[in-house]
């Protein structure tokens, strides 16, 4: 096996683990890019920008 691959949180850019629950969204501008949320992030309701199109959210 691999080394398994951690999703980064788009607002943090930390590694969501497995037993984080992060959160997978869809950009709601473009709806091309899918990013990862962490739980701390969504708490916070930190900003993140879409690496494709520059929107800035939540
Ligand atoms: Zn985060
Ligand atoms: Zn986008």
């Amino acid at each position: 096996m691999s080394e398994l691959e951690l999703p980064v949180c788009i607002s943090c850019k930390e590694p969501i683990l497995p037993d984080q629950k992060g959160v997978k969204l869809p950009c709601p501008n473009c709806g091309e890019v899918v990013f990862w949320r962490c739980r701390k992030c969504r708490e916070l309701v930190n900003n993140y920008k879409c690496p494709k199109c520059g929107f800035i959210g939540p």
